[in-house]
């Protein structure tokens, strides 16, 4: 395991002998390798370091090895490395408390899950049972997760192939710089977007949809926060329709846009939330639902259809209390505010001043997205090769970024300091002026 004399060429051996990757084709993969990490720096086999822009997949938010995460695990796995969700256990039921304190008041349940796609599973689940019907209505600009409802109810490419649970129906979600409703500013953008979804509803069929689901500020669709008002309108009809509403905060969540939860900047409180990353920064896979008082009371007196072996597994739930006490004593989550307001903010806005192919940057805290097009005139999204002649170049510049499309999605750790930001703006700036064309 800890062998000294092992390279990047073994591991990626090893590696690409046995191992059968996500979301990709397997025969032309070439991993990059990597052993290990503290706070936002990462290192090879050979030494090599890299600036952690992307939170791997932006859910390393306390950053990597966090000293006090690593010994609460550590001191759960002394006393019990496992038991089953059956059990009561003191670091699930204090995980959740944590958690419940965390939320607005009017929530008093959290059921675990091991990631984010079985919390969204779980959260439709409930909104079916409660309701007694059966449609999910969600965005086309969103990622909900690689499972059977989940994978469905995601809008991008990605669902796609994956069409196999029913009773999905898609709509669309603001994006004013690429509006599909000809909106000329914020305020057109969410009136037309909350009219379109009305009309969806009303086209689908209101005593016909359990739930809508959406991502508070959609992630890998592009760090989309909505225009003000528009949660509001989705909360309003969800109301007016006896619809549950499902906010997935399992991307956006646990201080990534620099509040605990990303529906703390806009004040509108979904039935249920859906969360996973964030929450324990993935050094124990975990996620969960957070259950309203309402569908919490229903619950008391109907069974619940679902559970998971692993549901609130005991290291996951000591990673959980670990991360968010951390989180509160070193004030992670006013970092991540003040780095998105006082580094990252202005620093993409420079960028944006310097490069023609900068046709917008956006976003809140550590979650900030700088999209790319082949002239500012167009809008067309920057083709794929300079994509990826990008990417490259900042890989060889030390940085690991996030990209996505034609974006790069600027999400390091929580706890980024000042320095670190700015190194690396810097390295996607240089590699924005070095990209030959
Ligand atoms: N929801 C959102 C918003 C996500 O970004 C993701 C993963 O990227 C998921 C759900 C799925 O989470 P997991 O990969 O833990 O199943």
């Amino acid at each position: 395991f800890y062998n000294e004399s092992l390279s990047n060429q073994d591991v990626k051996q090893l590696d690409r002998k046995g191992v059968f990757h996500s979301w990709s084709a397997q025969g032309s993969l070439d991993p990059l390798v990597i052993k290990s990490g503290s706070g936002c720096r990462l290192w090879d086999y050979e030494g090599r370091e890299y600036l952690d822009f992307s939170s791997q997949l932006v859910n390393t938010n306390i950053g990597h090895q966090h000293p006090k995460v690593l010994a609460g695990i550590k001191a759960q796995l002394d006393e019990l490395a496992t038991v089953a969700p059956s059990h009561a256990n003191y670091a699930r039921g204090l995980a959740a408390e944590k958690i419940l304190a965390r939320v607005p008041a009017g929530f008093d349940k959290v059921f675990f899950t091991n990631g984010g796609a079985d919390a969204n599973e779980n959260a439709i689940r409930m909104a079916r049972a409660i309701t007694g019907r059966e449609k999910v209505l969600s965005a086309y600009r969103s990622y909900h997760g690689g499972t059977g409802s989940a994978i469905v109810a995601t809008g991008d490419f990605r669902r796609v192939p994956n069409e196999y649970a029913r009773g999905h129906v898609h709509f669309f979600n603001p994006y004013l710089y690429r509006s599909d409703f000809w909106a000329q500013n914020e305020e057109e953008e969410g009136a037309r977007a909350l009219q379109h979804l009305r009309r969806i509803i009303e086209s689908e069929g209101a005593e016909s949809i359990a739930a809508i689901l959406l991502e508070t500020v959609p992630g890998t669709a592009g760090i989309l926060v909505p225009p003000k008002g528009y949660l509001d309108g989705v909360r309003a009809l969800a109301d007016e329709f006896g619809i549950v509403l499902i906010f997935d905060e399992v991307m956006a969540g646990f201080g990534r846009t620099g509040k605990w939860l990303a529906m703390d900047h806009f004040g509108v409180t979904p039935d249920l939330i859906t969360f996973a990353k964030g929450i324990n920064s993935g050094y124990v896979p975990a996620g969960g639902v957070i259950v309203s008082e309402r569908i919490s009371r229903h619950f008391d007196e109907n069974m619940f259809f679902g559970g998971l072996t692993y549901s609130g597994h005991p290291l996951a739930m000591a990673a959980i209390c670990a991360t968010l006490d951390a989180m509160e004593e070193e004030d992670i989550v006013g970092n991540a505010e003040r780095i998105g307001a006082n580094v990252l903010a202005p620093g993409l806005k420079q960028i944006a001043e310097r490069y023609d192919i900068v046709g917008e940057v956006r976003g809140l805290g550590v979650f900030q997205a700088i999209e790319l097009v082949e002239d500012r005139e167009s809008r067309q999204p920057l083709n794929a090769k300079a994509m990826g002649q990008l990417k490259a170049s900042m890989v060889e510049c030390g940085l690991l970024p996030f990209v996505v499309a034609n974006r790069i999605h600027v999400v390091p750790p929580c706890m980024v300091t000042a320095q670190e930001a700015e190194q690396g703006l810097s390295i996607i700036s240089d590699a924005l002026g070095s990209l030959k064309r």
